[in-house]
């Protein structure tokens, strides 16, 4: 059977690795670090993204490279691309690995994002504050996850910087954040599930709820926004569109070229959940039709959450995935459940 190659070892590339088996195909993980799909996969290669040597050998021995994890260097993906098709496809890396470009993207595509002033420098910033305004957040342009490398500015006078080359965004105030789970197939066809919203606390996602409860027009809007991005990208695969929910409209806060936490609702939600659709896109077969069949309310467990699992396992109609993960971190992603409401 084909193989199927993943870049990043996380819960992410650990439920993707079952959804593939499930249909039949083997994967490969590479992974840096310590990786808890490790013990899923058919194969792993713990080795450094500069590993030149490593990476031929993971793209010589898989099918199709697909990652759950935007952020391994352009020079390592060019080596991989020379030898297999990346899928998605390495613009919609580029344009999601910096803030900057991801917005300047959006725009273009005429969609809104929150106002943002460019601040390469700590030197840029009392211009960009000038320009924003308060209450505002700076964020660096790469590599921030799960509120990380964010600061909040609610005094023009105040001066703290991320460390690195930034974006400072005007503050949405938004009445609700929602997202779409997106899928464009290798033939052109897109599926998307119905958006979730979207609950966070100290930055990180603690509960995903379908349906989001907001009107028609509005979840309308959502569905075509997200359609419209991977129609423009070329996209193949699953994306994360995060809205900010506002009076005037949405507002697109960033996207996610890869499987996201916040539709992993569909795996008790859906026939075909974010997984599989993800593994079907990047095998080239036909999608799922993003179909909802329940209610549900998805809960992250994060650090001490963990202490809840055993009530959990006793609560009816409660699906409890965990990601295997050797040590619990305060305000780590450990597992999430998935509350089936109807
Ligand atoms: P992840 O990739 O894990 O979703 P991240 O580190 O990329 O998180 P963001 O999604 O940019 O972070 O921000 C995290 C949360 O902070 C948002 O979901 C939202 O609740 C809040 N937030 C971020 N930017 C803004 C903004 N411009 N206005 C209002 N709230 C914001
Ligand atoms: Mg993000
Ligand atoms: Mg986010």
């Amino acid at each position: 059977g084909a193989v199927i190659g993943i870049l990043g070892g996380g819960q992410l590339g650990r439920m993707l690795s079952v959804a593939a088996s499930r249909l039949g195909y083997r994967t490969h993980i590479y992974e840096p670090g310590a990786a808890p799909a490790g013990d899923v996969a058919h194969q792993v290669t713990q080795a450094s993204y500069d590993d030149a040597d490593a990476l031929r050998r993971f793209a010589e021995s898989v099918d199709v490279i697909t990652y759950e994890f935007e952020n391994v260097p352009a020079a390592s993906l060019d080596l991989l691309e020379s030898i297999r098709p990346i899928r998605p496809n390495r613009r919609a890396l580029a344009v999601s690995q910096d803030r900057l470009t991801e917005k300047e993207f959006l725009r273009g595509l005429g969609l809104r994002t929150a106002p943002f002033a460019n601040v390469e420098t700590e030197a840029d910033l009392p211009a960009a504050l000038a320009e924003i305004g308060t209450p505002s957040i700076l964020k660096t342009r790469r590599m921030g996850y799960d509120g990380k490398g964010q600061i909040r500015f609610r005094d023009p006078a105040q001066r703290d910087w991320t460390g690195a080359a930034s974006v400072l965004e005007g503050f949405v105030a938004f009445s609700g954040e929602i997202s779409v789970i997106v899928a464009r197939g290798a033939d052109g066809a897109v599926a998307a599930y119905d958006p979730g919203l979207n609950l966070h606390e100290g930055g990180i996602l603690r509960t995903t709820t379908v349906p989001c409860g907001l009107a028609q027009k509005p979840v309308t809007d959502a569905v075509l926004l997200a359609a419209q991005i991977v129609n423009a990208l070329d996209y193949v695969g699953v994306m994360g569109v995060e809205l900010f929910v506002t009076p005037d409209g949405l507002v697109v806060n960033e996207i996610a070229p890869r499987v996201h936490n916040s539709g992993h609702w569909t795996q008790a939600g859906c026939a075909v959940d974010q997984f599989e659709q993800h593994i079907r896109a990047v095998a080239g077969l036909p999608l799922g039709d993003g179909r909802r069949h329940a209610d549900v309310i998805m809960e992250n467990l994060i650090g001490d959450d963990m202490d809840r699992v055993p009530e959990l396992l006793g609560t009816a109609d409660v699906q409890i995935h965990l990601y295997g993960k050797e040590e619990t971190r305060a305000g780590r992603k450990m597992g999430h459940v998935n509350r089936i409401c109807r």
